[in-house]
């Protein structure tokens, strides 16, 4: 399939250009490169670096590119800014999401598959979390997403662009090319990494109150092949709607940082530090919907296994991109 995918020089876009490309799609990657990286832009993929906000600019880029279907990862994502910066959430991930929506359209797209967030839920009243869970958000990031989620319901009723929006919980971990590079990091394990590349003395635990067993926050960490892989599977004509996109196991900050220690061999030092705005105490998906209805199966499901790609991934290169 001809298939145009937005931030697709991103962590999360990067993994899944390329496995398009080995599984034989021709791939066009928009990015403005203010997070992603030119270098990883998979060498298979055109390139086109454009901003969402230019509305005339997508339509033609979505038209001229053939595309049978949208892959939308280009946007912000970080719960702490979004709390102090709800705009930029709100313009970009909804505002400039719908430029894009509205090119699919006119180009006559069949199928748009969109990154939502576990942060659409807010705190579950039940874990795992499914999708029938209440979608109740404590973040502008979560809301932002959650909006566009119903845009698109609506686009699908209206127009009949069939759609498939990921919640995903914590990407994690490296393909042998494309890792993770932010050039601000505020994530948890590149940041503990860091701390054993010795780029770092230690790692701020972001509040040690939390109810849970050990007091830190519980997250679902899910490998970006894995992930990569669900949005080659949500490509085939019928798959339409939301899926949560986890391992179902969740591990707490602590037990993440013990995990980079098994795994580098190195231990981390840490400082217990006030609670992080907008973080909800515990997030673990049931991700049965995907595993049943895509036939999606992680080839990652253990935390040592993903810290070890993340680990090699960052040995190799240690400045990310910059290299
Ligand atoms: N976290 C932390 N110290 C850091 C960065 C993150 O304790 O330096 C915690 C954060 O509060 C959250 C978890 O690690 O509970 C995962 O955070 P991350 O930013 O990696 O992902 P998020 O869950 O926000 O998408």
């Amino acid at each position: 399939m001809n298939v145009f995918v937005t931030g697709g020089a991103g962590y999360i876009g990067s993994v899944c250009v390329s496995e398009l490309c080995n599984a034989g799609h021709q791939v066009t990657v928009l990015d403005n490169l203010s997070e992603g990286h030119r270098s990883a832009v998979d060498p298979r993929a055109q390139f086109v670096q454009l901003d969402l906000e230019d509305r005339d600019r997508v339509a033609e880029a979505v038209k001229t590119s053939q595309a049978e279907a949208v892959i939308h990862f280009a946007a912000y994502a970080l719960v702490g800014e979004s709390m102090t910066n709800p705009s930029k959430y709100f313009r970009n991930n909804v505002g400039n999401a719908i430029n894009l929506a509205d090119a699919a359209v006119a180009a006559g797209v069949r199928k748009f598959v969109f990154s939502s967030t576990c942060a659409t839920y807010g705190p579950p009243d039940k874990i795992p979390m499914d999708e029938g869970l209440p979608q109740r958000p404590i973040n502008p990031y979560g809301e932002s997403k959650l909006m566009f989620e119903k845009v698109l319901r609506w686009y699908h009723e209206l127009h009949g662009l069939e759609f498939v929006a990921f919640r995903y919980f914590n990407a994690a971990g490296a393909s042998p090319e494309f890792g993770e590079h932010h050039r601000i990091e505020t994530h948890l394990i590149p940041l503990v990494l860091q701390v054993a590349l010795g780029k770092r003395s230690h790692i701020d635990i972001l509040g040690s109150d939390y109810p849970t067993p050990d007091g830190t926050c519980i997250r679902d960490y899910i490998h970006i092949t894995d992930l990569a892989q669900a949005h080659i599977q949500a490509l085939r004509p019928g798959i339409c709607g939301y899926f949560n996109l986890g391992n179902g196991e969740g591990f707490s900050v602590r037990e993440v940082v013990a995990a980079c220690e098994k795994v580098t061999g190195i231990k981390i030092p840490f400082q217990d530090r006030p609670r992080r705005a907008g973080d909800p105490p515990r997030l673990v998906a049931s991700a049965q919907k995907a595993i049943q209805e895509l036939g999606w199966k992680p080839q990652y499901p253990r935390i040592e296994e993903i810290i070890r790609t993340a680990w090699a991934w960052h040995q190799r290169h240690p400045n990310g991109y910059l290299d």
